[in-house]
């Protein structure tokens, strides 16, 4: 039966080969069993129960956490070739009774659902007539409480495998599993041990930064700017921030999308598909935004603000790339962040436990932000992944900026804290260092410290980066409330006593990666158009990789096409043609300007 695996998964996907895991699970699949695949995103879940589907007599019902997700998740396969339909609430009473009749007359192979119906006996009833033979369970950590994104709808999932019967195949699915999660999982679905099938948990293809002590906004404009044509996420925290920096970057002529919980939903879901249709290349959102897309061209996922644990971080960097071409995940850290999450962990309504279990993560995610290993095996062994060697590209891993001794300079703001006795905000600090003289500082009289102007031949924006440094590196504390109080930490006293030095790097800056390739965007512009005519996202059409592969090896014909990744038998016969016209234009044109 691995054999007839194999021959769908070139048929119908266009792949040559299986991905990590993926043969494993499928032959437990195959064989009845109950299973648990530990992959990260961009593993090629899907196709561990999309494959058995085509394989299976009985119906395969996948269910999904996320409406919106579904109907592009069923544009999808049904683009590569299989019979699919789903049923959520955005149904009508008629069009959920057609399916289910559907259903029962076999028409459909896969069933994506969402896990509210579970608990509906009119549906239970009806699919009493569907013979079932796979249950795959996508984001399987909803079920657990101690993840990072429990469901309620979850618990209903044990009762309904009850219901469907004992020797149905289990597929549990996820990408962000602590082992403490997985153990829940397997507990829930009665899954055996031996069944769980984990791969490696890095990301090849993403490089991992984390960005200190510098004025976010200007990084986040020019590393926008730096990759114009590419698009991207951008995450903020709050509702305010993520309207804040949509401003900051309209103001700079960038065109983004906006997306929180506090729009309209008309307004959300119309901004999500410029973006996920190649419209437009910016995304500002909180993080209510992201499971329900599927878009696997994002080059980029940058954090405005630390997120609350690495699960969150992982699963929301981790949607760059899914298309394994090479994505970046930047994270802009400042000290506030960890206020600010503090704060919302204490007014949550968690019980105890469960907030000093938050309040740990919470900590785990503060130390990634500060350590000077490799960020992307820091993420491994924080899910219990050993990685032999470092990622080799995330920044630490490249990290050749020199060092600058900024002992004295330090020294200078340290001393200036204390004489004002660590009374007054990071504006002020500056303003006294810099010897500014308006109103307030005449009126507080500052202006008379022996610290006043000490820094005065440097621009009152240097000082305050500096002071950012200064604080994300921990010399320098800020005060809870409104208006943040700057403090010396102890860091600070060796600096003073001159018992430690202060060494910087040179800050740090966006690298450009405009795309330059003039095939490749012809190709781009091509698959938008595509997608256009058939109403899937451009995505949907064929992967960047893919198209970055045709770029490389300009096959000539069908034939040789469908040698290329992500291209299988369906999607050559909708839109290769076009595509080889394409090429074809383009090796005259080039044979032209060489004669
Ligand atoms: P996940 O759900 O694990 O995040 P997906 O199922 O969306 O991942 O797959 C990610 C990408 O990998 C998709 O573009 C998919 O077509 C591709 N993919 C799946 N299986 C293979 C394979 N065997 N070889 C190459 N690419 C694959
Ligand atoms: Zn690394």
């Amino acid at each position: 039966m691995l054999k007839e695996a194999e021959e769908h998964l070139r048929q119908y996907f266009g792949y040559d080969r299986f991905l990590d895991g993926q043969e494993k699970i499928i032959d437990k699949v195959l064989q009845h069993k109950r299973v648990m695949g530990i992959m990260p995103t961009g593993g090629g879940k899907s196709v561990c129960y999309q494959i058995p589907s085509l394989i299976h007599d009985g119906i395969t019902i996948v269910i999904s956490p996320l409406i919106s997700l579904m109907k592009d998740q069923v544009d999808e396969v049904r683009e590569a070739g299989l019979s699919a339909t789903y049923i959520n609430s955005s149904l009508s009473y008629e069009e959920t009774r057609d399916r289910m009749k559907g259903l029962q007359n076999k028409e459909y192979s896969l069933l994506y659902l969402a896990p509210e119906r579970l608990g509906h006996t009119e549906f239970l009833k009806q699919l009493k007539n569907v013979p079932v033979s796979l249950i795959a369970i996508d984001e399987a950590h909803c079920l657990s409480q101690w993840g990072h994104d429990f469901r309620p709808s979850y618990m209903d999932i044990p009762k309904f495998l009850d219901f469907v019967g004992k020797d149905i195949s289990v597929l549990a699915l996820t990408a962000t599993a602590t082992p403490q999660v997985a153990t829940d999982i397997c507990r829930a679905l009665s899954i055996p041990d031996e069944d769980v099938v984990k791969t490696g948990f890095a990301r090849k293809n993403l490089t991992f930064s984390v960005v200190k002590g510098q004025d976010r906004d200007a990084y986040t404009i020019d590393y926008v700017k730096k990759h114009r044509g590419q698009p991207g996420i951008i995450y903020a925290t709050t509702r305010k921030e993520v309207e804040r920096l949509h401003q900051r970057l309209e103001k700079e002529n960038i065109q983004a999308e906006k997306y929180h919980g506090g729009m309209g939903a008309d307004e959300r879901a119309s901004g999500q598909e410029r973006f996920v249709y190649d419209e437009v290349d910016v995304m500002v959102a909180t993080t209510a935004f992201g499971m329900g897309i599927n878009k696997s061209n994002v080059r980029f996922v940058l954090h405005a603000q630390m997120p609350r644990n690495i699960e969150s971080y992982y699963q929301e960097a981790g949607r760059a790339g899914r298309d394994g071409a090479e994505s970046d995940c930047v994270l802009l850290f400042a000290p506030q962040d960890i206020q600010t999450h503090q704060f919302l962990i204490d007014q949550s309504r968690l019980d105890d436990q469960r907030k000093e279990n938050e309040y740990q993560k919470l900590r785990q995610m503060v130390n990634y932000c500060h350590s000077e290993d490799c960020l992307q095996n820091q993420i491994l062994s924080y899910f219990g992944d050993v990685a032999e060697e470092p990622c080799g590209i995330c920044l630490h891993c490249t990290d050749n900026r020199s060092l600058q001794d900024v002992t004295r300079d330090a020294q200078m703001v340290f001393s200036c804290v204390k004489r004002m006795r660590e009374r007054y905000g990071k504006t002020l600090v500056t303003q006294v260092l810099t010897g500014s003289s308006n109103q307030k500082i005449r009126q507080f009289r500052l202006n008379t410290l022996s610290t006043y102007g000490l820094l005065k031949k440097q621009p009152q924006k240097n000082v305050t980066e500096f002071i950012d440094f200064l604080v994300a590196h921990e010399y320098l504390a800020l005060s809870e409330g409104a208006y943040p109080v700057l403090k010396l930490a102890n860091r600070a006293l060796d600096v003073l006593q001159g018992k430690a030095k202060v060494m910087k790097k040179e800050t740090l800056v966006a690298k450009t990666t405009f795309n330059e390739d003039p095939l490749f965007e012809e190709m781009r512009q091509l698959r938008l158009s595509l997608a256009k005519q058939h109403e899937i996202a451009p995505y949907m059409v064929f992967s960047d990789q893919t198209l970055k592969e045709l770029c490389t090896y300009l096959p000539e014909s069908e034939p040789e096409m469908l040698k290329i990744k992500g291209i299988g038998q369906q999607k050559l016969e909708t839109f290769g043609h076009e595509f080889l016209e394409v090429m074809k234009r383009y090796k005259t044109e080039a044979q032209q300007e060489k004669v």
